[in-house]
């Protein structure tokens, strides 16, 4: 220590003016980043780039001025303390903010400021002339470790500038901290040494903890490096699960654990069945694709369950940044490893079945493609060696069972896609709602009220109350959701005791019919200020009845409106395929006084926008065939008129050529004057000529109808083919009528069909 070289700080610094005390040279202090100008010295000297050069900054102490403009330099103290800045920890929400930990390394004073924005900076000279090491700390030799590390780490950041001399300071060093982690790192080490990593993590481990040992505990990179290795000693390098694989077993708790769905639970279980005879993962990733609330995850949590397997959902939504699957390298502040590793250290096992929930909506920015980077976890020939960047050695994922859900695959990267088997996972039809409601979600909801089925009955038809007037989707997540509200409503009910003496507060309901007025042994109404009788079990059960069900959950929100709103000509039902499942979608039209313009208003895309051109020209070519004429009985149906085409509703954005009929039939009945009936939705792609093209999402579509309680369904001839997918019961409720060009289309959607003439009293009339 004794042939130390002196070392200098930069003749130029940039100036941190803080208002938090003075910093001394060798002491320490955290200050807080928020105005302006010293937000933008953190972001570009700090934050920009990996160099430590620009660590090194002149600090200030500063009274703010409330009176002085804040645009202002302020008039400045001359003497600062030049500090290095140790950490940088901040974020950009709800507005930018950092806290900085800076340590004084000397005094300077300014001799000139040659920059006042965006941030100050100033000629300084350094005025501590600190002197060499002292002979007597030689001899202390711990000391001298210490110091000499800190010496050395400041000779690295400044070494790059030129510089002025300083000798470091071995009595600021003194204060700072001892061996009290000493213990620790005695454990670290032997963790390493026993663990059973593989060699190239463990010689990496080894010479980390070398590096740890020597370095003082007050540098930031020990708490980096400490972190690393406590993770990497962590990490399920070995551990793993024993797979207890017995497909017959497997096949009943599937079946215990979820109703229908049987197309997925086969494919799963045949999944299973070559696992278990070829004994390896190689092959396509599974992907259930489906509405939201079908069951995908918890088809895959069963997965998990019959392998024995831990289980880990990895949520991909919104995911934008590659480093959130592949890590940041230990460089950045704030660095950590990626989902995948962390995944791994949470289960602790090497072999979880990971669920990859949402890989449509994985995003992309300038922080590269995460998708990219989840084909490189995904790639059975690459995953045995995934490089997360902050463990920055090979972990092997070849053992995770990895299974991803999507809501729809248009969205998904192609690249993603080709690696997977896609599985579809319809919308549940409103009797397979009710049973799944009745096996399985209301005994869980029951259960997580500390409810009995003693204290609570909701009969079928409240489900299909709820079903139907309540929820309109595809799975079942808002079914469960009102189900949980009535199960907190009703335990509220009995924990207070006052489903005794009311009936949820329902004085209009007669004896016999819903709620049960609940009595006491001796026949006497339970005064509900009695409180001894409150830990008394109910007699009878709350019986959960339509009233009660507007009691807990408000009015109906969705009565049955169609017939209301088919009341006018010019409004026709279609039926869209949306990621969420089907949907019936009203296409509302109406003509004014114009110069042939069309309008188009809703949320829609421009696939639609074609067919609505396309509908309105086949029916101009055909207004005479059908007898259609505009306001003032022409034939030329846009002569003075404008048409706006409007399709309410719906938050979710609908594109696609499927909508082509309906637009026609919409358009027929405006400029006929007759009504579509009520009771018919149709689908189907048009041409300019009239002819009817095969669309998509047939099941999903025909549940939607179901739902919404229509009868007959218009689709293409050529999906035909289709209807076999379509549950029994549905199919037995619905009327499907398949048409190849237009004319059979309208002939189905209006009563008494359509190509016969119009009758003469409807020709000329006006809406
Ligand atoms: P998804 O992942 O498709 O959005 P979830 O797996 O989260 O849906 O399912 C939502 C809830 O519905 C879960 O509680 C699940 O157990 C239940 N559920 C869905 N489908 C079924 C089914 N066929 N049988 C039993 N429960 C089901």
């Amino acid at each position: 220590m004794s042939s130390v070289s002196p070392i200098q700080i930069p003749s130029r610094l940039p100036l941190l003016l803080t208002h938090e005390g003075v910093l001394l040279p060798g002491s320490t202090m955290r200050t807080s980043v928020d105005s302006a100008r010293n937000l933008q010295l953190v972001r570009s000297r700090l934050l920009k780039g990996t160099s430590l050069q620009s660590t090194i900054l002149g600090v200030i102490p500063n009274t703010p001025d409330p009176a002085s403009d804040a645009q202002d330099l302020p008039p400045l103290h001359r003497i600062g303390t030049a500090a290095l800045a140790v950490q940088v920890v901040g974020s950009n929400w709800p507005k930018p903010h950092y806290t900085l930990l800076i340590t004084g390394l000397c005094r300077f004073q300014i001799t000139q400021v040659v920059r006042e924005k965006p941030y100050p900076v100033a000629e300084v000279e350094q005025l501590d002339r600190l002197e060499e090491f002292p002979n007597t700390c030689k001899t202390r030799e711990e000391l001298g470790e210490l110091s000499e590390q800190f010496y050395k780490y400041a000779v690295q950041v400044i070494a790059i500038r030129p510089m002025r001399r300083i000798t470091h300071v071995p009595g600021a060093l003194a204060d700072e901290d001892e061996d009290e982690d000493n213990d620790d790192i005695v454990m670290l080490e032997k963790k390493i040494r026993t663990s059973s990593m593989p060699e190239q993590a463990h010689k990496v481990c080894v010479k980390e903890i070398k590096r740890l040992k020597k370095m003082p505990q007050s540098m930031p990179e020990y708490a980096l490096t400490r972190n690393y290795l406590e993770l990497m000693v962590e990490l399920p390098w070995n551990k793993s699960t024993t797979d207890r694989l017995d497909i017959r077993a497997a096949r009943v708790l599937l079946d215990n654990d979820h109703y229908a769905m049987e197309k997925l639970k086969k494919r799963v279980l045949e999944y299973l069945a070559v696992r278990q005879l070829k004994n390896n993962l190689k092959g396509p990733i599974l992907c259930f694709v489906g509405p939201p609330g079908v069951g995908k995850t918890s088809v895959g949590r069963s997965v998990a369950k019959t392998l024995g397997r831990e289980f880990h959902r990895i949520a991909l939504g919104g995911v934008c940044d590659q480093s959130d699957i592949r890590g940041h390298r230990r460089t950045y502040v704030g660095s950590m490893p990626g989902r995948i590793i962390n995944g791994l250290k949470t289960v602790g096992v090497n072999n979880p079945v990971f669920l990859l929930d949402e890989v449509d909506k994985l995003g992309k920015s300038l922080q590269g493609d995460p998708a990219a980077a989840l084909l490189e976890v995904l790639d059975p020939e690459q995953n045995h060696n995934f490089t997360d960047h902050y463990l920055n050695v090979a972990f092997d994922l070849s053992q995770v069972l990895f299974i991803a859900t999507a809501n729809t695959t248009a969205s998904i990267p192609p690249a993603l896609l080709d690696r997977m088997e896609i599985i579809q996972v319809p919308g549940y039809t409103q009797e397979e709602k009710i049973e799944i409601a009745h096996r399985h979600l209301i005994p869980k909801q029951l259960e997580q009220h500390g409810l009995t089925p003693q204290q609570i009955q909701i009969p079928q038809v409240t489900t299909l109350d709820i079903i139907t007037r309540y929820t309109r989707e595809a799975g079942v997540r808002s079914l469960d959701r009102k189900l949980g509200a009535i199960c907190r409503a009703v335990a509220v009910k009995v924990a207070e005791g006052q489903h005794r003496e009311a009936k949820l507060d329902r004085p209009d309901v007669a004896e016999g019919e819903g709620c049960k007025e609940h009595l006491l042994e001796d026949g006497k109404s339970d005064p509900v200020s009695d409180t001894t009788d409150l830990a008394l079990p109910p007699e009878m059960p709350i019986l959960i009845d339509f009233h009660a069900l507007k009691d807990i959950l408000g009015p109906p929100m969705y009565e049955m409106e169609v017939s209301e709103r088919l009341s006018q000509p010019g409004v026709a039902i279609g039926l869209a395929w949306t990621p969420l499942g089907g949907e019936i979608m009203f296409v509302e039209a109406s003509r004014m006084d114009g110069e042939g313009q069309l309008t188009l208003t809703g949320q829609l895309g421009n696939v639609m926008k074609e067919s609505a051109h396309l509908a309105i020209s086949w029916l101009r070519s055909n207004a005479k065939k059908y007898h259609l004429t505009n306001a003032s009985g022409s034939f030329d149906l846009l002569e003075n008129t404008d048409i706006h085409l409007h399709f309410p509703a719906g938050a979710v954005t609908k594109d696609g050529p499927s909508a082509g009929v309906t637009i026609a039939t919409c358009l027929a009945s405006l400029f006929s004057g007759r009504l579509v009936r009520s009771d018919v939705a149709m689908t189907g792609e048009i041409t300019l000529r009239g002819l009817v093209l095969p669309v998509g999402g047939i099941k999903d579509k025909a549940l939607a109808a179901h739902r919404a309680g229509l009868k007959r369904v218009i689709i293409p001839q050529r999906n035909e083919k289709d209807l076999e997918e379509i549950p029994a019961n549905v199919r037995q409720d619905l009327s499907f009528i398949t048409a190849s060009c237009l004319d059979e289309v309208l002939n189905a959607a209006f009563d008494g069909g359509f190509t016969v003439k119009a009758r003469p009293g409807l020709l000329n009339s006006k809406l």
